[in-house]
C-alpha cells in the first residue's frame, strides 16, 4: 500500500490508538498522571509516532491526525479525578480552529474528567513563529482550566524562548539532559538552574526518560518534582503500577533530605580477597575451602574490579557430579557475576542501600564493591550497610533539635569539620531572628515555636532552590540556625532566604501592625516586626582554617547585621593570610 493511502486509512478507520506512561511524584512516590502517546497498529509502516506526525505535517494533514489522537487519548484514559492527563500537541495545532472545541468538553466529562485534568504538552520541534498569538491562544485555554507544559526542554530546539514567552505550568526536561545525570556534573548544573528558576516562576518540573535507579535518586535529591521513564513504567494501554522499590527509594530520599546525617560508603569498605580474572576456578575454590569465613571474592583486571564471585555461587557451580572436572581448569571470569554493584567511595550509604536492596532476590545479599577513582577499595556487606543506616538514624534522632528535627550542634560541628577537611570552597550562613524575644512575649511560646519552625522551613527551601544536593541546614538552638552550602552564588542564597522569610512572616502577626518593637533591654526600636539577620562567611579553604575562625568571623558579622534595621546579610571572605 502506498504510504499516503495507508495514512488515510489510519485516519478514516481511526486505527491509531493511545498508550499511557505514568508520571510519578518524587515527593510522594505516587502516580501524578499519565502522558498519552499515540501508536499506529503493529503492522503499520509508521513504527514511531515521530514519523507519523512528520508525515502528516508534510501532507498538510496534521490537524486531522492531531484531533483524532486527542480524542483517542481522552477516550482511553484511565486517570482518576485527581490525576492529570498529559496530551502532546505540536505548536502548529494551536492555530487550528477545531482545536479543543466545546465538543472536547463533552468527551472529557463523559470520561469523568474536566479541563483541569488536562495538560497540553507543546513540542517545539517545529518552532513557534508568532509567540504573541500562541500566548493569546493558550491564555484562552488556560482560562478554561487547561494547563500547559513545554516538552523536551534542553533538547536541540530552542525551548528557552518558549518557556520565557509562554510561562508554562510544567517544563518537561528532555531525556538527553537526564541520561546519566548522576555521572555528569555539567548536566547536573544545568538542571540545577532549571530547578532554581522553576521555583521562582512557580513552574513544576518533570524529568523524562529515567532508565536507571541512580538517575532517579539523583533527581529526587535535586528537588525535581515529577519523573517519567522506563524505570518507573513503560507506555502501556494498562494503568501503571509503580514498583514498591522505587516508591521506597523516593520516600527514603525525602527523609534523607530532611536533615539526616550523610555517611559515605567508603567508611564501610572492608578488605576483600582479590583474584585476577584469568585465575583458575580450582585455585579460587581452594582458597574458599580453606577460608570458611570468606563470603565472596572480587575479580579484577589490573586494579579495576570486573566481577564478583560469592561463595555460595562458586560452590553451586561446582556442585554437580561432573561440574568440578568441567569447571576447575577454566578461568574464573567464566562463572563470575560480571555486573555486580560497584559504587564510588563518596556515595552516601543510604543511596547505596537503596541500590543494593533494589537488586533481585538471587543476588540481594551479594557484597557491594567500593572503588576509589575506579580502583578497588574494598567491599561492604548488605548487613554492614543496613546496620550503619540504623545507627545513623538513631544517632540523628538523638541529637537532632526536638522542635525542628534539624541536625543539632554535634552534627553541625562534624559537618563543618568535614567541609574543612575536604578543602573545597564552601560557605556558611549563620541566621538568626531579630526581636524574637519581643515576639515571644507578645504572642506566646506556641506562636514563637511556629515562627522557629517557619524559619527552619524557609532556610531549607532556599537551600533546595539555590543550593546543591549536599548542602546542610542545622539548628544551633533557639532562633539561631546555620546553613553550610557549596552553591556557586552564596549571595543569591542569602537573598533567597530573606525573600522567603519576608514573604510569609506577616502571617504570624494576625493582621496587627505596629511602628516599633522592643529590643532585649525593653527599649523601643522602630521596626515592623521580626526580621532575619544573616552572616555569610565564604571559605576559600585553600588552607587550614578552623571551626573557631569561622564562628569568630561570623560573630563579628552578626554585630554589624544586628546594628542594621530590617532583614539583611553581611558577608566576608575567610582564607589563609599568606
Ligand atoms: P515525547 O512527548 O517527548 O514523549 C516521550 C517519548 O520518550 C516517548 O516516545 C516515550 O515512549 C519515550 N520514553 C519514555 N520513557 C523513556 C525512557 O526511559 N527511555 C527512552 N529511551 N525513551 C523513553 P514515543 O512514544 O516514541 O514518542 C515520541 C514523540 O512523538 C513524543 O515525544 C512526542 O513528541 C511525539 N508524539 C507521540 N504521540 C503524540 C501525539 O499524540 N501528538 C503529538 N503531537 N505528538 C506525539
Ligand atoms: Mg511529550
Ligand atoms: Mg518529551
Amino acid at each position: 500500500m502506498e504510504k499516503n493511502t495507508e495514512f488515510q486509512t489510519l485516519i478514516e478507520q481511526q486505527l491509531i490508538y493511545t498508550v499511557y506512561q505514568p508520571i510519578v511524584s518524587l515527593q510522594s512516590g505516587e502516580i501524578y498522571g499519565y502522558e498519552a502517546l499515540t501508536r499506529a497498529p503493529g503492522t503499520s509502516r509508521f513504527t514511531s509516532p515521530v514519523d507519523l506526525f512528520q508525515f502528516a505535517e508534510e501532507q498538510g494533514e496534521l490537524y486531522k491526525l492531531e484531533k483524532l489522537a486527542r480524542e483517542k487519548a481522552i477516550q482511553g484514559a484511565k486517570v482518576n479525578a485527581d490525576q492529570l492527563l498529559f496530551i502532546n500537541i505540536s505548536s502548529h495545532v494551536l492555530h487550528d480552529p477545531q482545536f479543543v472545541p466545546g465538543k472536547t468538553l463533552d468527551v472529557l466529562s463523559r470520561h469523568g474528567l474536566q479541563p483541569h485534568n488536562v495538560v497540553f504538552e507543546i513540542t517545539e520541534r517545529s518552532s513557534i513563529e508568532d509567540f504573541t498569538l500562541a500566548k493569546q491562544i493558550l491564555e484562552h485555554y488556560r482560562k478554561q482550566g487547561y494547563r500547559i507544559a513545554i516538552d523536551d526542554a534542553g533538547a536541540g530546539y530552542s525551548s528557552l524562548q518558549a518557556i520565557a514567552e509562554l510561562q508554562p505550568d510544567f517544563i518537561k526536561i528532555d531525556r538527553s539532559l537526564i541520561e546519566n545525570i548522576h555521572k555528569n556534573k555539567m548536566k547536573e548544573y544545568i538542571l540545577e538552574t532549571f530547578v532554581t528558576f522553576a521555583q521562582k516562576m512557580n513552574i513544576s518540573l518533570v524529568a523524562e526518560g529515567i532508565e536507571h535507579m541512580e538517575e532517579l535518586i539523583q533527581l529526587t535529591r535535586m528537588g525535581i518534582h515529577y519523573a517519567q521513564g522506563y524505570l518507573l513504567g513503560k507506555p502501556s494501554i494498562k494503568k501503571g503500577v509503580i514498583d514498591a522499590r522505587y516508591m521506597n527509594a523516593i520516600g527514603q530520599n525525602q527523609r534523607l533530605q530532611s536533615g539526616g546525617a550523610i555517611c559515605s560508603i567508603g567508611n564501610l569498605a572492608a578488605p576483600v580477597k582479590v583474584f585476577d580474572h584469568k585465575t583458575l576456578i580450582s585455585e579460587v575454590a581452594d582458597y574458599a575451602k580453606k577460608n570458611q569465613d570468606c563470603t565472596g571474592v572480587v575479580i579484577t583486571n589490573g586494579m579495576v574490579p570486573v566481577g564478583l564471585l560469592m561463595r555460595d555461587q562458586l560452590f553451586q557451580h561446582l556442585a554437580g557430579q561432573y561440574a568440578y572436572s568441567l569447571f576447575s581448569n577454566r578461568t574464573v571470569d567464566l562463572i563470575m557475576d560480571a555486573s555486580p554493584l560497584i559504587v564510588d567511595e563518596g556515595m552516601a550509604v543510604e543511596q547505596v542501600s537503596q541500590m543494593a536492596t533494589a537488586r533481585s532476590n538471587h543476588n540481594l545479599y551479594d557484597l557491594v564493591i567500593i572503588t576509589s577513582e575506579g580502583k578497588l577499595l574494598g567491599t561492604a556487606s548488605v548487613r554492614a550497610i543496613l546496620e550503619c543506616i540504623t545507627n545513623i538514624r538513631m544517632e540523628s534522632a538523638r541529637i537532632a533539635n526536638p522542635l525542628t528535627g534539624l541536625p543539632g550542634n554535634q552534627q553541625i560541628q562534624r559537618e563543618l569539620g568535614k567541609r574543612i577537611m575536604d578543602r573545597k570552597p564552601f560557605h556558611v550562613v549563620y541566621a538568626d531572628l531579630d526581636y524574637f524575644k519581643w515576639f515571644n512575649d507578645r504572642f506566646g511560646f506556641q506562636r514563637g515555636d511556629q515562627l522557629i519552625q517557619y524559619t527552619a522551613d524557609i532556610l531549607q527551601q532556599a537551600i533546595a532552590a539555590c543550593g546543591t544536593p549536599r548542602d546542610f541546614v542545622g539548628h544551633v538552638g533557639g532562633d539561631d540556625f546555620i546553613a553550610i552550602s557549596s552553591s556557586l552564588q552564596p549571595e543569591l542564597l542569602c537573598q533567597e532566604m530573606i525573600r522567603r522569610f519576608e514573604q510569609g512572616v506577616q502571617v504570624f502577626y494576625e493582621g496587627e501592625e505596629w511602628d516599633f518593637v522592643r529590643d532585649r533591654s525593653g527599649a523601643e526600636v522602630p521596626s515592623d516586626g521580626v526580621t532575619l539577620s544573616l552572616s555569610l562567611v565564604v571559605c576559600r579553604c585553600d588552607s587550614a582554617i578552623t571551626v573557631e575562625q569561622i564562628s569568630q568571623t561570623a560573630a563579628g558579622l552578626k554585630k554589624q547585621a544586628k546594628a542594621h534595621h530590617g532583614s539583611v546579610y553581611f558577608m566576608t571572605y575567610l582564607h589563609e593570610s599568606v
